[in-house]
């Protein structure tokens, strides 16, 4: 690696044809200022963190410096935003740096918050400390919490300061790495477009990056299907809600992407929904499956001119369409059934997880809380408004547990101790509007290992007290 090189790029995506994306480079910003690096990706990455560390990579960090081999573009998408199709959205405010090959395969490298592109529609292509620290910090806690989820590679502080919510708030970049950055709505793009052409090199391009086994946009939908059931049924054991789950925040890569108003609940209840924008309820958590299908539907649609004949072509599709519910029943209740114990839970062992469920529901009980305290033996009744209601499930349930080799162990294994809890994120990010990382940094260490004991972090456990609950996320 030499200096005039830090960053190994190879660009697929920039050299497929030019009506994939728009040539765009980073607006450059008043003052960089590095917020952070985060060391074991870049090193993941082949990135020496100490470039990234340097006036040089913090410049790059923020879109003043273009690194050698970067080939900065736009890309072109579409999407339905809550239900409502719009042919064209893009990247408004994000700019792919270029590519970067590793052992593990290729990582896109992407400036969130880059300035201006052709997209932009009437947004100012930037973002602000808050919507960067947000993703920031529960994108990292998404990846310790093992699923797949888009990554942050660092981010810094522009010097410039922008207007949200009719307040001044401090400008933000974020460098975010992802498998791809490929959507659903990429696809509804061309589409829409009735460019048959376009859909297949886009098709071959996300089989060849992403899904080497596949060998038609038949196995690519499956492919897709099943990465989207495993990922969903994951989100749903964590208590994780997207909050806006459109077709262009969905990737076919199966990676979490774009972190808006996105929330760990706090208390559980299945109708539970934080964003600002989600006014009617659609993108609710007990929602997410049900719109993870309609999305994926959505993406049938487009494959189908890949297909062949009409008629064979659609009735294919809706078969693999048809998979995701049992994929995902199955992912769902071996997850759920490990977080109360059971290594592998058979659909007889239904009733006694919906049961834990509902009582978490009826007693407004912390979601991470009360499993924390199933693991640690501790009495999960008392993180309810009425213990009463797990008297009877209690015994049933150490009945069950009778027959398990090691119920502790999966437990433990199943079920975090530390989340990124809303209070803490808020707390984290006005402190760094005020230019202090402090609550930042100790945060992302006490994410960094969610499923281990560390009482020096035992404050990160706790429900937010009445006062300090947030009870909207903001993009
Ligand atoms: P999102 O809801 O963040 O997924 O964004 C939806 C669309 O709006 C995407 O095309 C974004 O690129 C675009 N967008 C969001 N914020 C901005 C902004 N500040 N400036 C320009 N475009 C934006
Ligand atoms: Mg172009
Ligand atoms: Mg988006």
């Amino acid at each position: 690696m030499t200096a005039s090189h830090p960053i190994p790029f190879t660009n697929s995506y920039a050299n497929l044809p030019e009506r994939f994306f728009a040539p765009q480079a980073p607006t450059p910003v008043s003052a960089p200022a590095l917020i952070a690096v985060n060391d074991a990706l870049a090193r993941q990455l082949g990135i020496a963190p100490d470039f990234l560390r340097s006036p040089e990579g913090v410049a790059m960090l923020a879109g003043n410096h273009l690194p050698e081999g970067a080939q900065p573009i736009a890309q072109a998408y579409a999407g339905h935003q809550f239900g409502g199709w719009v042919p064209q959205l893009g990247d408004g405010r994000a700019v792919l740096l270029g590519e970067v090959t590793t052992p593990q395969g290729s990582y896109d490298i992407q400036l969130k918050g880059a300035g201006p592109t052709p997209f932009s529609r009437r947004g100012d292509g930037r973002a602000w400390v808050g919507p960067v620290l947000r993703e920031y910090v529960v994108s990292e806690a998404m990846a310790a919490l093992g699923l797949p989820t888009t990554r942050a590679l660092g981010a810094a502080y522009t010097g410039d300061t922008l207007l949200r919510d009719m307040k001044r708030r401090r400008g933000a970049v974020l460098a975010r790495v992802a498998r791809s950055h490929v959507r659903v709505g990429t696809f509804q793009y061309f589409a829409a477009r009735g460019d048959v052409e376009a859909l297949q090199i886009l098709t071959d391009h996300v089989i060849a990056k992403l899904y080497p086994d596949c060998e038609n946009a038949l196995d690519l939908l499956q492919a897709v299907v099943a990465a989207q059931a495993r990922l969903i049924a994951g989100w749903m054991s964590l208590g994780f809600i997207h909050g806006v789950m459109n077709t262009d925040n969905m990737a076919v890569s199966g990676e979490t992407i774009d972190y808006g108003p996105c929330a760990f609940s706090d208390i559980y209840h299945p109708e539970m929904v934080f964003s600002s924008i989600d006014q009617y309820g659609r993108y609710a958590y007990g929602a997410q499956p049900q719109v993870a299908l309609w999305n994926l539907a959505q993406f049938a649609t487009c494959l189908v001119p890949l297909m062949g004949p009409q008629e064979a072509a659609v009735e294919q599709a809706t078969a693999a369409i048809n998979t995701f519910t049992p994929l995902y029943q199955a992912e769902w209740l071996g997850r759920f059934g490990r977080k109360i114990g059971i290594a592998e839970a058979q659909p007889e062992d239904l009733p006694l997880i919906q049961d834990f469920l509902t009582a978490l529901a009826q007693g407004q009980g912390d979601f991470t809380r009360s499993f924390t305290a199933l693991r640690r033996g501790e009495d999960a009744a008392q993180e309810l408004s009425d213990p009463a209601l797990l008297e009877t499930w209690t015994p049933r349930w150490q009945t069950r547990l009778a027959q398990e080799a090691d119920p502790q162990g999966v437990m433990a294994a199943a079920n975090p101790l530390r989340i990124p809890r809303n209070h803490r994120v808020e707390a984290a990010i006005m402190a760094a509007e005020d230019g202090d990382l402090t609550p930042f940094e100790t945060l992302m260490k006490a994410l960094a290992q969610p499923y281990g004991e560390a009482p020096e972090f035992a404050a990160f456990e706790a429900a937010p007290a009445l006062s300090e609950r947030v009870i909207r996320t903001f993009c």
